[in-house]
């Protein structure tokens, strides 16, 4: 196939699905295309909610067929290499495919070599995460039986900065609910310096840890999990620091800092995809160089970089592409037409829906600078203040998000 497109997209996940969708709603005389592999499309944000046994993984998937915005082509393979200098993609079993624009939406890749003896033991021998297997997360929580449930995250950027510690407070009212909290001490142990940028969130959370009696370890770089003897070795950023003090079971080796371990939950560390991350088109940290504020390729006009694979200071997250989406098409749609495009810059938008127990839950909205941006519409919710747990906000995760993404978000309607 080497017939060129009006846009080609790479990736079918959020970010792929919904930037076709909305070109399409608005102009379906648009040649729109999709590279994509998988003939799954996941709905992440619910396996947090997986690991805790509260929604049946099953129900974050469905076919990727449905979703491919009628009107797109489905070219159901991997792209291999980029060739901005030639408006082309080079794909695995497809050639090379032109287009007049670029989306590049392929979202990020887990780099287990990261972590010396990760790739040994990820998914195993009560090493878990939601991030790759929460089926397995709620089988180890439901076989532990009490000691140190160590929840930790890695030095790089990771997929939605706070499902760490949505599974770990969702993890401590599982283990309180089944008698198992006497004898546990739960532990966060972070390369971070904050348990959550935002002051609004970050006060309510430190509440949550206070109720929840959760030891914080800020500065810890995670560096190699030792399986065999449950050692998680970490070696100190200089802004060390803790707060609600454990005696826990603690090595030393040089300058690195162990700690014992009963369960491990972690975020692995992640990355661009390689064909990206070996392109022309990365910044320095290895991730799609795009304009902060209008997502446009810092160097090629007519390529775009939406969700987990753009190089932004802020987190990635659906509910960040929900805002990134409408800007590129706004864009695309002005040159195809040749007209002034109107939209409001980008300003770093993102959202965490900060789980902090059954039944409860906060949510972090804000952009590039930390400010707490809430959804005036949460008002309607009768939600007056989401920096508060509330039961309200839980009902929006379980039940609303989910039904949102399916029947607008990857449909291309506004929401
Ligand atoms: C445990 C967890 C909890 C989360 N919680 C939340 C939350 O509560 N709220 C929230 O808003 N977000 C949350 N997220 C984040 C959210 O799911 C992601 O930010 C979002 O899915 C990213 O969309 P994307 O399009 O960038 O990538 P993805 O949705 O991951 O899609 C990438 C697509 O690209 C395809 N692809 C990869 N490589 C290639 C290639 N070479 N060629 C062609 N196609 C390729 C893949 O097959 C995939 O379909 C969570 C994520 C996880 C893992």
């Amino acid at each position: 196939m080497n017939s060129a497109y009006d846009i080609l997209v790479i990736g079918g996940g959020t970010g792929g699905i919904m930037t076709a969708a909305q070109l399409l709603r608005a102009n379906k005389n648009l040649k729109v295309a999709i590279i994509e592999p998988s003939e799954t499309h996941f709905y992440q944000p619910a396996w947090t909610l997986v690991g805790a046994g509260t929604y049946k993984y099953e129900n974050t998937s469905r076919p990727m067929k449905d979703y491919i915005p009628k009107g797109a082509t489905w070219i159901k393979d991997k792209a291999v290499k980029l060739n901005p200098e030639n408006n082309s993609v080079s794909t695995a079993n497809n050639g090379d495919i032109s287009y007049n624009y670029l989306v590049l939406s392929p979202g990020l890749v887990y780099d287990y070599s990261l972590v010396e003896g990760l790739e040994e033991t990820m998914n195993k021998n009560e090493v878990c995460s939601v991030y790759t297997d929460p089926k397995y997360v709620y089988k180890v929580l439901q076989n532990f039986k009490g000691g140190t449930a160590l929840f930790t995250q890695p030095t790089t950027p990771i997929k939605c900065g706070g499902a760490p510690q949505k599974i770990m407070y969702l993890s401590e009212s599982y283990f309180r609910k089944h008698g198992k909290r006497n004898n546990t001490e739960v532990v966060f142990a972070t390369p971070g310096t904050v348990i959550f940028g935002v002051p609004e969130i970050k006060k309510t959370l430190l509440e949550v840890v206070d109720r929840k009696d959760i030891n914080l370890r800020f500065g810890y770089m995670l560096k190699k999990i030792d399986s065999k003897n449950k050692i998680a070795w970490y070696a100190m950023a200089e802004h060390e620091d803790e707060y609600n003090h454990k005696d826990l079971n603690i090595e030393k080796d040089g300058d690195l800092v162990g700690i014992h371990y009963d369960m491990l939950h972690l975020a692995p560390p992640s990355v661009a995809p390689d064909f990206v991350r070996n392109s022309t088109l990365v910044n320095a940290e290895k991730w799609l160089d795009v304009d902060h504020h209008t997502l446009q390729h810092n160097k090629f006009d007519n390529i775009y970089g939406v969700g987990d694979v753009a190089g932004l200071p802020t987190a990635k997250t659906g509910a960040a592409i929900r805002k990134q989406v409408p800007i590129i098409v706004a864009q695309i749609l002005a040159n195809i037409e040749h007209k002034a495009s109107h939209f409001k810059p980008y300003n770093g938008y993102s959202s965490c829906p900060l789980v902090t127990d059954y039944g409860k839950m906060v949510l972090a909205e804000f952009d590039y600078d930390n400010n707490f941006t809430p959804d005036p519409n949460l008002k309607k919710m009768l939600i007056a203040d989401s920096s508060k747990e509330h039961w309200r906000l839980w009902m929006l995760k379980k039940y609303m998000l989910p039904y949102l993404y399916w029947n607008k978000m990857l449909k291309g309607k506004q929401v």
